[in-house]
């Protein structure tokens, strides 16, 4: 198989808008399939896949607070969102026959299992896909910092972030033509020159582990698969 991949665990991070096709809003359910059929490609490899969905596609807590919500409930709000969008994401999955595990920093026993560092870790050896909804539990974070510290906490070997675009560039490659991609960029530059990464405390917290981000295009069919085989263009943001 040309497709073979040295990462043997991998966390995978979208936003929720990655989960809302051309909808301006909410959840757009062959896009959230397609997206499960990138995952289940990479799972076929014998990746051990993480998830993490952020829920701006539903609800965003600065967005509340803007128009005069308290902060900390529009927060929670948004926490619940990244729920439902990680619910959506287990449903495509099992159509697909992948087991996943829905597990989240905020309980809820009905709807998915409590966070248990170690029982995850048991899922992931199992194969199972872990889906890490509510971010991270906490107000005032984003769930790309969630996706950093469950990376972190599962002892993956990179974080993938799936954009739109192939990677991060100089300036928005969407409205300047002569952006430029890295291939690589330091953590310290991300923060300094403030690219458009992830935020400064995932940055942060992605550097003091020395925790690999790989930031990458969901929209190129097959390639969450490539990148891991070590095709395709991306940027790798390391020390
Ligand atoms: N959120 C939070 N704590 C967390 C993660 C998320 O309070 O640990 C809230 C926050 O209000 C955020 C919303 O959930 O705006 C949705 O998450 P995010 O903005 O990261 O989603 P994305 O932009 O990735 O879709």
């Amino acid at each position: 198989d040309e497709h073979t991949t040295t990462f043997k665990r991998v966390l995978l991070k979208i936003s929720g808008e990655a989960l809302m096709g051309d909808q301006g809003y909410g959840l757009h359910p062959p896009t959230v399939e397609r997206i499960a059929r990138e995952v289940q490609s990479v799972q076929e490899m014998g990746v051990e896949i993480c998830m993490v969905i952020g829920g701006g596609n539903i609800f965003r807590g600065l967005a509340g607070s803007a128009q005069g919500m308290e902060r900390t409930t529009a927060d929670y709000m948004g926490m619940l969102a990244t729920v439902m969008n990680a619910l959506a994401m287990q449903s495509a999955l099992e159509g697909l026959g992948v087991y996943t595990r829905v597990i989240s920093a905020i309980r809820m026993d009905e709807v998915a299992e409590p966070y248990i560092r170690r029982r995850a870790v048991r899922h992931l050896e199992k194969k199972r896909v872990c889906i890490f909804a509510a971010g991270t539990g906490n107000p005032y974070f984003t769930t790309d910092t969630a996706a950093t510290l469950r990376a972190n906490e599962m002892a993956c070997e990179a974080i993938f972030k799936g954009t739109k675009v192939d990677g991060v560039y100089d300036k928005d490659p969407m409205q300047h033509p002569d952006a430029v991609r890295y291939d690589e960029v330091s953590y310290d530059d991300c923060l300094a020159k403030h690219l458009k990464v992830m935020d400064a405390s995932a940055i942060a917290l992605a550097r003091d582990n020395n925790l690999p981000i790989i930031v990458f295009s969901l929209d190129e069919p097959g390639g969450f698969r490539g990148i891991l085989a070590g095709k395709g263009t991306y940027t790798k943001v390391h020390g």
